[in-house]
């Protein structure tokens, strides 16, 4: 494709500047619109998850890029799952039986902030921070922003435009109210939602529990998880009903009820987080859901990448890297013979939709595997050590 067109991003998260990244790198110019104020300036983390797992998909787009060294040390590897039971007791479950497998855990802010770095270093891309795009124009190829510095609007055109703008994205709502041609929609929120909370290091620094591992305390109807950070913390989250059953987010009203429910359920993870019931109350309940869409594309105008395509709930872990193969994937066809982006978009949709569609239901699968089975999984491996 000639790359002397211009190329309109709207949303610098994880996927929007990995793209705006790979697109300068292939001598487009990159014009980015991002309705946040720079995550490397404000502290941005409240309300979204601070860590995620970043797994092989996701190096490889690194790889792409030429990032690799720079990601790894924002890595912490995570060699299995360690399953914490009723009484606290622990059983390490690796992710497979070959040798040194792992799955990392980042920092979500780290390695936004290096792809924002990177993109913004090339001439030809220029990032836009406190611009939200309130409208797209799918058939004219421009869209409206406001900007909250002098509180105006106003319309841009582009060549193409690529709606990475997440799980509520306005371009997609742009195909979804414009009505000019057949879209499918659908939006499934899990009866669950999640709350984030965190252990902190010990004084000297050092992690309370095990660092390299994913902690899962499964108990069928509810789960706590805890990845590690950098700094010798774990954010930890938990996933709970919104209004069902013993236990739910909206009947843990009081400080006692929050403890209650932890010391019975979550014992260990507990003592492990004095600062549980502040934390609790402070952080945000936030809801989980599953976003399925067709077209991508609106002819060779715009088109959607990443969460704003394909939401999907976390239990994989594989929201982020999904995004990222995007990245990787959609380069690929660059390299290719297309007459027009149209074409393009029509092949990358055709080839990618079906992984996609097929992550999001193994990612809902896993909720019920991790909650449950893996709960099992220790008692399991007790039975087996008892009879060996
Ligand atoms: P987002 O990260 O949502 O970025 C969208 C960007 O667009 C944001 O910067 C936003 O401010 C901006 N924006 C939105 N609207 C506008 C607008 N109107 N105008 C301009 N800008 C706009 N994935 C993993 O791979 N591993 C994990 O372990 C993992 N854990 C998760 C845990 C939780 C609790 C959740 C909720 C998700 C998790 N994910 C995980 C999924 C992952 O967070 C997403 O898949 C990933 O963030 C998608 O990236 P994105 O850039 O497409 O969307």
């Amino acid at each position: 494709m000639n790359n002397s067109q211009t190329i309109q991003i709207i949303g610098a998260g994880l996927c929007g500047s990995l793209l705006a990244l790979r697109l300068g790198q292939r001598g487009f110019n990159v014009e980015v619109f991002e309705k946040r104020p720079d995550l490397r300036k404000v502290d941005l983390s409240a309300g979204r998850s601070i860590n995620l797992a970043f797994s092989n998909r996701g190096i490889k787009a690194m790889n792409l890029v030429g990032l690799q060294h720079k990601v790894k040390p924002l890595c912490i590897p995570m060699y299995g799952r360690m399953l914490h039971d009723l009484e606290g007791n622990t059983t390490l479950s690796p992710y497979s039986g070959r040798e040194n497998e792992y799955i990392n855990s980042i920092s979500r802010n780290d390695l936004n902030a290096l792809l924002l770095e990177e993109a913004e270093a090339l001439a030809n891309v220029t990032i836009h921070f406190n611009h939200k795009c309130t409208a797209v124009d799918f058939e004219n190829t421009s869209s409206t922003f406001y900007k909250y510095e002098n509180k105006t609007e106003y319309s841009r055109k582009a060549d193409v435009i690529i709606g990475t703008d997440g799980a509520g994205s306005v371009l997609r709502k742009s195909y979804y109210l414009g009505k000019k041609f057949l879209f499918s929609f659908s939006q499934d929120y899990l009866t669950h939602g999640y709350k984030e909370l965190t252990i902190l290091p010990k004084e000297n620094g050092d992690y309370k529990t095990f660092k390299n591992a994913l902690h899962i305390w499964g108990r069928d109807a509810f789960m706590l998880i805890a990845l590690p950070n950098l700094d010798g913390s774990f954010t930890v989250t938990l996933f709970l009903n919104y209004d069902d059953g013993e236990y739910n987010f909206n009947n843990l009203t009081s400080e006692n009820q929050v403890r209650a429910f932890f010391s019975t359920y979550f014992k260990d993870a507990l003592e492990l987080m004095p600062n549980l019931v502040e934390d609790f109350f402070k952080n945000p309940t936030s809801p989980l859901g599953t976003v399925k869409c067709s077209p991508w594309h609106y002819k060779g105008n715009t088109l959607l990448l990443g969460d704003a395509a394909h939401a999907i709930v976390p239990f994989y872990g594989q929201g982020m890297n999904a995004s990222f193969e995007d990245i990787t994937e959609f380069d690929a066809l660059l390299d290719k013979e297309y007459n027009n982006w149209e074409s393009l978009f029509k092949a990358f949709e055709s080839s990618r939709k079906k992984d996609t569609d097929a992550i999001a239901d193994l990612a809902i699968d896993n909720f019920h595997e991790m909650k449950g089975h893996v709960n099992q999984a220790i008692f399991r491996e007790k039975r087996n050590l008892e009879m060996a």
